[in-house]
């Protein structure tokens, strides 16, 4: 299988798709984005809000501008019609005051006759004339005293009413009058809409001295005589009715014109701010989480001015939104479709093929000895080769399939509508086109190939992972079988009963984890000096349904491949861990060890996670050793010195196992802050028997108490193998002729063997 570890982060282009869906919302809720930062709301929530807030909303613009208008209008009407009739009021009353001088002047020449000679006759003249007067209600004569009537008139209409008489002091007030311009008195009463107009009457002649005396001084020639006085009363209620009709009229016509104006002033309101009344219906789509929103741009140069803002923003929202989705679909290196998006297209693809019945091939590219390009060109010629092999898959292939990077030096392709033969056809023509490829590089002419794995889409009841998993696994077999070639995935043969195989694994293995099914075996490593139990390893079983128990090696595989060997080491460590507390509990110091699995050491968060666990018990770190297989060590060195530095700095003991299976196992030694060394049991198992063996493993526990570490032999079989072993200074062993795996931890002491432990005596004596 091609090893996952250079893949990138499936999660990786998810959280570019959330950061995007993110993105998508706040675009819905764009316009109102400030508001709701200020006020805490999420943007999710924010639109729907808005869009509640537009519904209930019941005032309007327009509206607002109309009641505004209408009490203006009211306003305006109220005062006019106070200044009309203040206006005409006052033009009344100074007309009144106008007739009363030209009445006195009509009067006084009138009332001649009446006071040369008084009597009826001369008065009935009087009567008459003032009869086509309606607006003289009365006109009183008197004597020159004031007190005595010569002459009276009354209108009709006025009845009984009575008008008093002048008192001596009017009389004298009036008498003062005499000679002078406009001589006469004005008392209006608006209440009974009558004036009172009364003034004196006066004949002038020349003084009688003798015309000796005469002299042209007027004052001194002029002699004045009252000879009576008038009392005039001038009704002006016609007047003030009529202004009354007039008035009413007036208003009439005023609040008509008003009323005409508001509804002229409504219309013009409503269109002028009809474009503006128009965003509302795009804002409300967006408020609803539409993402691309235009309005029309029309109206007076404000609302134009916002539209044309609203639509650029709306645009480079859509741009920057489109950019983000080509991001988080895409890989940047080749432009091609990401490993997210290119699941995502093989699930629509495999739903496709079972409705329509059909076929597709999906083929898995991984490039032959990619890291030695990398290792030898550096990593920017490992990119330009990246490209060239993404532009020669492109154009391999037709404009209906699917090209993707999948990670790493691996790509994908979804051949559609294909059969099997379509499909080896294609990727024969996929590796023959990379055989022709030439990549040049420093001046250097160099051929590479890539391996094709390659896994029939077809109407079953396989999954879009599971057809992936079959042409990963193709293409496993295509690098086994020699590389730069291609392999098909045999649905019906051995892959297929181990995708089978696989799904049954994953059941029971959920099963197991979900009803606590695991159990945990300890297999005792004793220290050579005195038989003690020094550690116990903890070893992983599950019981099948006859109780028989069921290795790791049947099931681990299978569990890394569905995802879940982080949930199988979780349960290993808290149940060592708690198991430990326990045996702390009960007053037995006992170690037990762990061993970490490939997926566990690259997980960044394993060592906090065991940080928690001994927090949680209490456990002093030093109880817990764990042991790394030097062939997962050498897989990912970087991945391996950040766990094995970040276990030791907690506390913890390390352990490396199988130490001496590769070729250069003494070279990292120094770099690794490990405890003890594990020695491969293949070197134990024949260490009586080939002498090669036995030096081997001399050298390296020589090493090993050169640097200061501890060894470990394991796989012992016999005690004449105990005998050599602490012969030559190993320190502890395991084996299944020591203890075998069981439920239980034993705490029983070895019996060493008499040879090995008279050697531990001389050794110990030294
Ligand atoms: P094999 O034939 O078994 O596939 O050997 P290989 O050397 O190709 O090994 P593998 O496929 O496991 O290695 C893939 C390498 O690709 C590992 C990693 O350093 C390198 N790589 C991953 N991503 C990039 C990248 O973006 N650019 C470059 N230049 N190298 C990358
Ligand atoms: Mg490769």
């Amino acid at each position: 299988m091609v090893d996952n570890s250079n893949r990138p982060d499936t999660n990786k282009a998810g959280g570019i798709n959330h950061r995007l869906a993110h993105a998508r919302n706040k675009l819905a809720g764009m316009h109102i984005g400030q508001v709701a930062k200020r006020t805490g709301m999420s943007c999710i929530a924010f639109p729907k809000m808005l869009a509640q807030k537009l519904h209930k909303h019941n005032h309007t613009m327009v509206g607002r501008i109309q009641w505004a208008f209408l009490g203006g209008s009211i306003l305006v009407y109220a005062v006019s019609i106070a200044a009309l009739w203040w206006t005409s009021t006052s033009v009344i009353h100074d007309n009144v005051r106008l007739q009363a001088g030209q009445w006195i002047e009509k009067l006084d020449e009138l009332s001649a006759p009446l006071y040369i000679s008084p009597g009826d006759e001369q008065m009935e003249v009087i009567r008459k004339h003032m009869q086509n007067f309606p607006e003289v209600a009365y006109v009183y004569f008197y004597t020159s005293e004031g007190r005595q009537l010569l002459g009276e008139y009354k209108d009709a209409a006025l009845g009984d009413t009575v008008f008093p008489r002048f008192t001596e002091q009017q009389v004298d007030e009036l008498k003062a009058l005499k000679d002078q311009d406009n001589a006469y008195r004005f008392v209006p009463d608006y209440q009974t809409s009558m004036a009172r107009v009364s003034a004196p009457l006066w004949v002038e002649s020349i003084k009688s001295d003798g015309m000796l005396d005469f002299s042209l001084d007027e004052d001194d020639v002029k002699q004045i005589k009252i000879i009576g006085f008038i009392d005039l009363g001038l009704n002006f209620k016609a007047h003030q009715q009529q202004l009354s009709r007039n008035m009413l009229l007036g208003s009439a016509i005023i609040a008509a014109v008003f009323l005409v104006l508001l509804i002229i002033g409504r219309l013009a309101i409503k269109k002028s701010l009809s474009p503006l009344t128009q965003l509302q219906e795009p804002l409300m789509r967006l408020a609803n989480g539409e993402e691309y929103v235009q309005v029309d741009v029309k109206g007076d140069e404000e609302i134009v001015t916002i539209c044309n803002a609203f639509n650029a923003t709306m645009n480079a929202l859509k741009s920057r939104d489109e950019e983000l989705n080509r991001l988080a679909n895409h890989d940047s290196l080749t432009s091609l479709a990401n490993r997210h998006s290119f699941t995502k297209s093989l699930e629509r693809e495999v739903d496709r093929i079972v409705d329509e019945n059909t076929s597709s091939a999906l083929l898995f590219v991984d490039l032959d000895k990619f890291k030695f390009i990398n290792d030898t060109f550096g990593h920017a010629a490992g990119d330009r080769l990246l490209k060239k092999v993404a532009e020669l898959l492109v154009s391999n292939t037709r404009n209906a399939d699917l090209v993707a990077r999948f990670g790493g030096d691996e790509f994908a392709i979804i051949a559609r509508g294909v059969n099997l033969y379509e499909a080896d056809k294609i990727a024969a023509q996929l590796v023959e086109g990379m055989q022709q490829l030439r990549f040049v590089e420093d001046g250097e002419t160099l051929n590479v190939y890539f391996s094709v794995g390659v896994a029939m889409i077809e109407n079953n009841r396989f999954s879009a992972d599971e057809i992936l998993s079959q042409a990963d696994m193709a293409c496993f077999q295509a690098k086994a079988n020699g590389r730069n070639g291609y392999h098909i995935n045999d649905a019906s043969g051995d892959v297929r009963k181990q995708m089978e195989a696989d799904v049954g694994w994953s059941q029971k293995l959920r099963q197991a984890l979900d009803n606590d099914h695991f159990k945990l075996f300890f297999q005792p490593v004793i220290n050579l000096k005195n038989g003690e139990p020094f550690y116990h390893e903890a070893l992983l079983r599950l019981p099948d349904r006859n109780s028989e128990m069921i290795y790791p090696e049947a099931f681990l595989p299978s569990a890394e491949r569905f995802g879940m060997s982080t949930e199988i080491d979780d349960w290993v460590m808290s149940s060592v861990i708690a198991e430990l507390a326990r045996l702390d509990k009960a007053g037995k110091p006992i170690n037990i060890s762990i061993n970490l699995s490939p997926g566990a050491i690259e997980d960044d968060e394993l060592v906090s996670r065991i940080r928690l666990l001994l927090q949680k018990h209490k456990l002093t770190p030093s109880r817990l050793v764990f042991e790394i297989r030097e062939h997962t060590a050498l897989r990912n060195m970087d991945k391996v010195s950040t766990c094995i530095n970040e276990l030791h700095e907690l506390g913890c003991k390390l352990a490396l196992d199988c130490f001496g299976s590769g070729f250069d196992s003494f070279n990292y030694l120094l770099d690794w802050p490990v405890d003890y060394l594990k020695i491969d049991g293949n070197f134990i198992e024949k260490i009586t028997t080939s002498k090669v063996n036995m030096a081997m493993v001399k050298s390296m526990v020589q090493i090993a108490t050169t640097i200061g570490k501890k060894t470990i032999a394991c796989h012992v079989g016999d005690d004449e193998t105990i005998e050599e072993l602490c012969a030559i200074g190993v320190d502890y062993a395991q084996g299944f002729h020591i203890g075998e795996p069981a439920g239980i931890i034993s705490e029983k002491k070895y019996p060493l063997p008499a040879r090995a432990k008279r050697k531990n005596n001389i050794k110990s004596i030294r």
